[in-house]
């Protein structure tokens, strides 16, 4: 079989919401509040009897105007923010995607899919199904419709339906969170079986009765007006039937591993996952923070935090310690991720056009900044540069997530082994390659005994991937990237 061209699964905001009136207002509101989990392209679907598409690159505002609200009519509808892989930035990309039989079914999804080559092929030989595409979510789709095919498609029952995700989950190995609407049928929702990816549902009452969505974070939720019901948890999959009954199926479960890196960076603050604030667990870890900078010695004068997603950790941070929190570098927030950043350089140079330090309060002082991770090192070596260049005597730097040691690949593009900067390399080293006088990282233990009562996937800090995953897998991801142009 011809090889695909293969980009990887990536992190993205997925909405789906069975109404009672018209949808798309609502999707297009929705889709702004996950607009952090993705800036490269937008989209939507809705059903009144047929399916309207209207995908497009780029932010929410840029995609959808006033006239695609009226085309994109129905009481059903989902929507989809992807985020900007870098090398990947195709509409082709772009979701949701649909498929006319059976019943037409349209998909959008958030992960990424492992056994993705194995999966491509089985389907081919076994189904006789060309999956020419190298998208994760139309891979999913058809492996979903080649079981539905499998069925009598007269009389599905709802059990037939969950023995078709069932079967979806068995074959697919990977982080997932799915959301399927099938035509005239109602909305279906499942997650892979340690529930990695988040995804949650909520009702809104109306006078014609309860509206259902299900969103990525519970934030969407709450701007839609929709009370948060529970998670879709680990492997768990949730059917809203054509006349309103929601119905739950436990699935295919295996040890819950969450994604922590939510926490850390990903989720919207005020979201809440797996029954957690995203705001409160980011002040937990900061406030942990304050042992390893002890520990290490330092006494810093100032904290400061890269803006924006250092902030709580920083103010937790500054807190426990008894230093003065104030805001060291200036943000320009017109620049947005959408630039395409292929290379090193470039990256460095973003850092630069998006912070400026603040001399003020920089100048003379042992300065401690607040970063959610450090991944490349590429923009915490640009910071200290900066921190520096605006007379900062010393310049620590402080990350709230532990070493990253190995690439993720459950769909958060965080590099290959190679360009991650503290796989196998020591703190000092990471401190002299990035031209620090100090570094600090969060403890792995620390974080663990933090969540220790709701198990995290930690793979990018510990290699311990939940699915399990052989050399030949990490090989392919580094593969990806280069065929990506990276
Ligand atoms: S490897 Fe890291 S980023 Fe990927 S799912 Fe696990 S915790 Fe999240």
């Amino acid at each position: 079989m011809r090889r695909v061209g293969r980009r990887e699964g990536i992190v993205c905001g997925i909405l789906g919401i069975w109404g009672r009136s018209e949808v798309a207002a609502d999707l297009m509101l929705g889709l702004t509040t996950l607009q952090h989990r993705g800036q490269d392209a937008a989209g939507a679907l809705t059903f009144d009897g047929a399916f309207h598409v209207k995908i497009g690159r780029g932010l929410v505002s840029r995609v959808f105007e006033d006239r695609h609200l009226e085309r994109l009519r129905g009481t059903w509808g989902l929507g989809h923010v992807r985020y900007a892989t870098m090398g990947s930035t195709d509409v082709e990309d772009a979701q949701p995607v649909h498929v006319n039989y059976p019943y037409g079914l349209a998909m959008v999804h958030n992960g990424n899919v492992v056994n993705f080559a194995e999966l491509r092929e089985r389907l081919y030989t076994e189904h006789h199904r060309l999956v020419d595409t190298s998208n994760d979510v139309a891979l999913i789709l058809y492996a979903f419709a080649a079981e539905l095919e499998r069925r009598d498609l007269r009389s599905l029952t709802v059990d037939d339906l969950f023995s078709c995700v069932d079967a979806t989950q068995r074959a697919i190995h990977g982080a997932y969170a799915v959301i399927c609407l099938i035509a005239g049928r109602g909305l279906l929702a499942f997650s892979d079986p340690h529930g990695i990816r988040p995804l949650a549902l909520g009702v809104r009452e109306t006078p014609a009765g309860p509206e259902y969505a299900l969103a990525s974070e519970t934030t969407c939720l709450d701007y839609l007006g929709f009370r948060l019901e529970g998670d879709v948890s680990a492997g768990e999959a949730v059917f809203i039937d054509a006349g309103g009954a929601v119905h739950r199926h436990r699935g295919l479960r295996q040890k819950p591993a969450f994604c922590v890196f939510e926490y850390i960076y990903f989720a919207r603050e005020d979201s809440v996952l797996r029954g957690r604030v995203v705001a409160a667990e980011r002040e937990r870890m900061g406030r942990a923070l304050a042992d390893a900078v002890r520990r290490a010695g330092l006494r810093p004068d100032v904290v400061i935090d890269v803006p924006a997603s250092g902030f709580l950790f920083a103010a937790s941070l500054a807190e426990a310690l008894g230093v003065p929190f104030r805001r060291g570098l200036a943000k320009n927030h017109h620049i947005g991720r959408s630039f395409i950043l292929p290379t090193d350089e470039e990256r460095q140079r973003m850092v630069r056009l998006k912070l400026n330090p603040i001399r003020g309060i920089l100048e003379g002082r042992r300065v401690a900044v607040v970063d959610d991770s450090i991944v490349r090192g590429t923009t915490s070596r640009r910071l200290v540069e900066l921190l520096r260049s605006a007379g900062a005597k010393e310049v620590y730097v402080v990350s709230a997530a532990p070493p990253v040691v190995s690439p993720c690949v459950y769909g958060i593009d965080m590099s290959t082994t190679g360009e991650i900067i503290a796989a196998n390399r020591t703190v000092d080293d990471v401190c002299r390659m990035i031209g620090a006088d100090a570094v600090v990282y969060q403890e792995l233990s620390i974080l663990r005994a933090l969540y220790g009562d709701l198990p995290c996937c930690d793979a990018c800090f510990s290699g311990e991937y939940p699915t399990g995953v052989d050399r030949d897998a990490l090989e392919g991801i580094r593969r990806e990237k280069e065929d990506a142009g990276r």
